[in-house]
């Protein structure tokens, strides 16, 4: 499609001290789409995350927002707070959730932080009208549900398995109702089950109308889900195209298929 893309990034580039993290690279991601960022270790993957999210402030280059049927948005030099209230929401290669706070609290800080509230607390001290925490906990519940958290609302994080406390992490995030998701390695330490589970659930929040933008190493899923895939190497884009292009795609074969 000729539409303006939700994501548009030109010439990102961010250096650490002499090393050049990130070079040049542009990408876009458009509306309703899985977009997957795939490459080696130390490709530059995470930085690019971490430059998207606020984390990094990037060297050079711009980070164009644009929400269906809304103005452009630029994030350059937005703090990570101010990103997620721009619609971004994420989440990390190593989980980190509030491992002593239950399920069902570990969503509704989100909510919150979407919301504007000056203090994660202010959930508990009684600043909301009942109807927006009646609001807030029905959201939090019908997102729980479908990330087939529903029996665990009242556990503590900590406590629940591997593979569902990697479906909180994604909750969390979808409970600040971004309008791109960024999934940093969603399948890392799944089992095979664990991990076609997840495969549908993305599928389900893609057909949900939400465009979605992941990194993940495991090749099965990035070739199953994506509608369009970049490959990096040595923070450079070295290819783009739909799944088949890249599994063909001879320069992505030598850097990065080819190694197992
Ligand atoms: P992986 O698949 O292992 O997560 P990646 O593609 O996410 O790898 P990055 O973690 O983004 O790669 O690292 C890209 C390069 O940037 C590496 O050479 C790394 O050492 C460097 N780098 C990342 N963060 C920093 C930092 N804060 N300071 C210095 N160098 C960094």
């Amino acid at each position: 499609t000729t539409s303006q893309p939700i994501l548009e990034v030109t010439g990102l580039t961010m250096d650490f001290g002499g090393i050049r993290a990130l070079d040049s690279l542009d990408l876009q991601v458009r509306e309703g789409e899985i977009v997957a960022l795939i490459g080696p270790n130390g490709a530059g993957k995470t930085t690019f995350f971490n430059c998207l999210t606020g984390i990094y402030k990037p060297t050079g280059g711009d980070l164009l927002l644009t929400p269906p049927g809304q103005k452009t948005r630029r994030l350059n030099g937005l703090k990570p707070n101010k990103v997620t209230q721009q619609g971004l929401a994420r989440t990390f290669q190593n989980i980190r959730l509030f491992p002593n706070m239950t399920v069902l609290e570990n969503v509704m800080i989100a909510r919150h932080c979407r919301t504007r509230a000056k203090v994660l607390g202010a959930i508990f001290r009684d600043r909301r009208t009942r109807e927006e925490e009646r609001q807030i906990v029905e959201l939090s519940y019908s997102i729980l549900e479908k990330m087939g958290l529903e029996s665990w609302v009242n556990e503590f994080a900590k406590n629940l398995p591997y593979g569902a406390q990697r479906r909180l992490e994604i909750a969390r995030a979808l409970a600040t109702e971004p309008i791109l998701l960024l999934l940093d390695e969603p399948a890392a330490g799944m089992n095979p089950q664990e991990t076609k589970e997840l495969d549908d659930l993305i599928s389900e929040i893609r057909d949900d109308g939400l465009s979605i933008l992941l990194i993940e190493h495991d090749m099965k899923l990035v070739m199953s889900l994506s509608d369009h895939i970049f490959v990096m190497d040595y923070g450079k884009k070295i290819a783009e195209g739909n799944p088949e292009e890249i599994r063909t795609n001879p320069d992505v074969i030598k850097a990065y298929l080819g190694e197992d």
